[in-house]
């Protein structure tokens, strides 16, 4: 049956070869094994059972694809990459056992009460170590052990922000929790919801939600991914009047692709799942106080490819008085977090975010924002590496401290 549905998500590939020049892989190798093409001809090969789904040869230039989907956009046939991937690599886990690495980390992904003093612990070591991060002198994926800290910066307010009523009450909203940013970067979770209430929406707390299974997805562990996406759709089901805000473009993306997981049932929650830059550019968006800054966008993969998401973030920071937005060069392209990637594929890991900053170091900002967790982690990481201590931080924590600067917040929160 998956044989089946991984040739209907490839069967539009012509393989006219537009989409390889969006790829890492290839860009990095030149190796059209390591390239969309290649790999969808080795997926047709293992869906037709050419090919065993443990084949050493083959397999090792699917488990080096990043999951990141720049290829899809490009592709002018609308081949479901992505889609196609996940369902091979599941075939792929079938006969061939997942690297220890991984297992243990969607293990603890899966089950709160494991994660729980996991992150806590991850918590107290980043409180603990402050500036002296180790993290910058091992690989980046140890940035998972130690977070990144939240960022300090202390530029005056030079411009007043517009005076204007708060807004009324108006659509009730759930902000996602899921589980790395839930347990590093709960500030951002609380940033999300001091601008939400600061626009004027209603939040309700949705008790029992949990990892949205886009890591175990990604790996091949349909049925992992399953069990998490069926957990989470029961508890949004008991709030059909909320819309859903993600803060995390890979849980976003999974979210919005549970009908793909989940068949009929995972309809339930179509129409209801946004990233907050979306949701929030939909509305009429309060304007702060001013950050007089340079500040440069990287766009996660999970946004900009898999959910389409593009004007929304950059838009919203470009409302924030007196920050001036510029690009990341090659911001569309993966940095190698890429979920558990960067613990597998370290190498190519690396060459992909010392690439990225090396784009950074000459744009001479003061902040790098992007809208993913694990690319915050995996760009700062590198950052501290190469010894610069640019900030990075996601959008939305932007957006909040504008408004926490023009006194929003005061005597409300
Ligand atoms: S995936 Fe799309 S762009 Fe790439 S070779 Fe196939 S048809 Fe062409
Ligand atoms: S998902 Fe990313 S790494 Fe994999 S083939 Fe597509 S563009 Fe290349």
């Amino acid at each position: 049956m998956s044989q089946i549905e991984i040739l209907r998500d490839l069967y539009p590939c012509v393989h006219c070869g537009l989409c390889l020049q969006s790829c890492p892989t290839y860009r990095q190798t030149g190796d059209e094994s390591e390239g969309p093409r290649g790999r969808i001809v080795l997926m047709q090969g293992i869906a037709n059972q050419l090919i065993e789904p443990d084949d050493f040869g083959a397999v090792q230039h699917l488990d080096s694809c990043l999951g990141c989907r720049a290829c899809e956009p490009a592709c002018p046939s609308g081949v479901a990459y992505g889609a196609a991937l996940e369902k091979t690599r599941s075939a792929i886990a079938k006969k061939r056992p997942q690297p220890w690495a991984a297992r243990v980390l969607l293990s603890l992904m899966a089950n709160p009460r494991l994660r729980s003093p996991f992150f806590t612990l991850s918590r107290v070591a980043r409180k603990a170590l402050g500036s002296w991060n180790p993290a910058r002198f091992i690989h980046p994926a140890v940035t998972l052990l130690a977070g990144t800290r939240p960022h300090r910066i202390t530029t005056a307010i030079s411009t007043p922000p517009e005076a204007r009523a708060q807004p009324r009450r108006r659509k009730k909203v759930i902000v996602f929790t899921g589980c790395v940013m839930d347990g590093l970067f709960r500030h951002v979770h609380d940033a999300t919801r001091r601008v939400l209430r600061a626009n004027g929406y209603q939040l309700i707390e949705a008790r029992g939600q949990g990892c949205c299974g886009a890591l175990h997805a990604h790996q091949g562990d349909l049925k992992g991914a399953r069990g998490l996406a069926e957990a989470n759709l029961a508890v949004f089901q008991r709030h059909p009047d909320c819309s859903i805000v993600v803060n995390s473009a890979g849980c976003g993306a999974a979210l919005k692709e549970y009908e793909d997981l989940l068949g009929q049932t995972g309809e339930k929650l179509a129409g209801r799942v946004f990233d907050i830059t979306e949701f929030l550019m939909e509305g009429d968006l309060r304007v702060g106080a001013s950050l007089p800054m340079v500040v440069a966008y990287d766009a996660p993969c999970h946004l900009e490819h898999a959910q389409g998401v593009r004007a929304q973030p950059r838009k919203l920071l470009r409302s924030i008085p007196d920050l001036e937005l510029i690009e990341v060069p090659c911001s569309d392209q993966c940095c190698g977090s890429a979920g558990v990637y960067s613990i597998l594929n370290p190498a190519m890991s690396a060459a992909l975010i010392e690439s990225k900053v090396k784009s950074i170091s000459k744009l001479g900002v003061e902040v790098v924002t992007t809208g993913n967790p694990g690319c915050i982690m995996q760009i700062k990481a590198g950052i501290s590496r190469s010894g610069s201590d640019v900030s990075v931080t996601h959008p939305v924590a932007m957006l909040d401290w504008s408004y926490d600067r023009a006194g929003f917040y005061d005597g409300v929160m």
